[in-house]
């Protein structure tokens, strides 16, 4: 009788255990996934992959990442040059 309880409860309290484990597992993935950490390309510093712009560079398929910032940098750089060119 004894025996055959055992057989019985050994493997819920193993998948009880399993349960535990895997359900503490996914919630650090997805408090990790949820914010993925990359360097931006130009300034070198890290940001969450939701606030960086991913762009294919030149023809090696080599992926770079871009902040806001130096986006923004970029964007007023090239009017002020385009500005010049324009004003002359
Ligand atoms: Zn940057």
């Amino acid at each position: 009788m004894l025996f055959i309880i055992f057989v019985i409860f050994a493997p819920i309290a193993v998948w009880l255990i399993l349960h535990l484990m895997s359900r503490q597992k996914n919630g650090e993935d997805t408090d990790a996934s949820k914010e993925p950490i990359e360097l931006c390309a130009i300034c070198q510093e890290e940001f969450p992959m939701s606030q960086l712009l991913e762009k294919e560079v030149g023809g090696y398929g080599r992926v770079y990442c871009f902040c806001g910032q130096c986006i923004e940098n970029l964007y007023h750089e090239y009017q002020n040059t385009t500005d010049i060119k324009t004003g002359e």
